[in-house]
């Protein structure tokens, strides 16, 4: 695969309130965020010209921000309209859209009350998270060596880039072992998410995901719970063991990116529990593709 890194291609990011060109959208090397990662972001997706859920994204980022303890000096009807400003501007009709918010460079020390906060949006060509024949199969989890930590310990509400460290560490841990993602357990050792989305287990009928008090509540996840008690299903939001996937049929995460996507496999040295995607996955696969209007 060719990688093109991100900072050599053409088109534009809107940079703190304009439309500039892609390759100068830059900051020092003295900023705030990269060291002491006081910095927020999303992921989103648009679907034919249209961002999904794009003002639920807009005040997440938002409100992401406050829990860091600073103010993003636009409001949502603002980040939602330079967000299609910058779709358009790049003339795109489905992407994917990263915005991020972060800490300048006025202040360089753990203190950081006087920084300016920045705001940027990018949008880029990005068809699938996970390739057509691993979804159709089901994605192969590890299990990670990080846990979700404790709310005291983070500020797990967010969707802050400090808390990425250790999902970065986890999905290489995955693919060091030639799996696709990794499974992560919380503080308690109960079942949490994967690295970039959350995880739902059927048993018996019956749809069962953890209650996200330290991980991202994340947007996918609510819709996706809103579609199934739409068909009828019965969704169970509790703990959740690991020892628990032996009784189970399917597992799929949701996300952003990775929509909904079955799990075939969780294994370690210790366990190998495996899945058959099957009819409640494909169902919500189906619900989702036509809510965000996939032709
Ligand atoms: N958990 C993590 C750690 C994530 O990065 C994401 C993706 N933003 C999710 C869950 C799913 O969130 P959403 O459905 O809002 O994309």
């Amino acid at each position: 695969m060719t990688l093109v890194p991100f900072d050599d291609r053409d088109g534009f990011i809107w940079y703190n309130g304009a439309l500039i060109p892609w390759r100068e959208a830059k900051f020092h090397v003295l900023t705030h965020a990269l060291h002491y990662a006081s910095a927020v972001f999303e992921g989103e997706r648009a679907y034919n010209g249209q961002v999904f859920k794009l003002t639920e994204h807009s005040q997440r980022l938002i409100d992401s921000g406050k829990i860091l303890g600073f103010d993003i000096p636009w409001t949502a009807e603002q980040i939602d309209q330079a967000t299609r400003d910058t779709i358009a501007a790049n003339g795109m009709t489905d992407c994917y859209v990263r915005p991020i918010a972060w800490r300048g460079a006025e202040q360089m020390g753990v203190a950081a009350q006087q920084t300016k906060i920045h705001l940027a949006i990018a949008v880029w060509a990005w068809p699938s998270y996970f390739s057509p024949e691993m979804r159709a199969k089901g994605i192969r989890l590890n299990l990670s060596p990080w846990k979700r930590p404790h709310p005291e310990t983070a500020p797990t509400q967010s969707k802050a880039a400090g808390l990425y460290m250790i999902g970065t560490l986890s999905k290489h841990s995955a693919e060091g072992a030639g799996y696709t993602d990794s499974l992560m357990l919380d503080w308690r050792g109960y079942v949490a998410e994967a690295t970039g989305a959350n995880i739902f287990l059927v048993i018996d009928g019956k749809i069962h995901t953890p209650i996200p008090d330290c991980f991202l509540d994340g947007i996918t996840r609510r819709t996706v719970i809103g579609l199934a008690k739409a068909r009828g299903y019965e969704v169970i939001e509790r703990r959740i063991t690991l020892e628990e996937f032996a009784n189970t049929q399917e597992v799929f995460l949701t996300g952003t990116a990775a929509e909904v996507t079955p799990v075939g496999e969780i294994s370690s040295e210790a366990f190998d529990y495996r899945f058959t995607p099957g009819p409640v996955t494909a169902a919500l696969i189906a619900d989702y593709d036509k809510l965000v209007g996939r032709a």
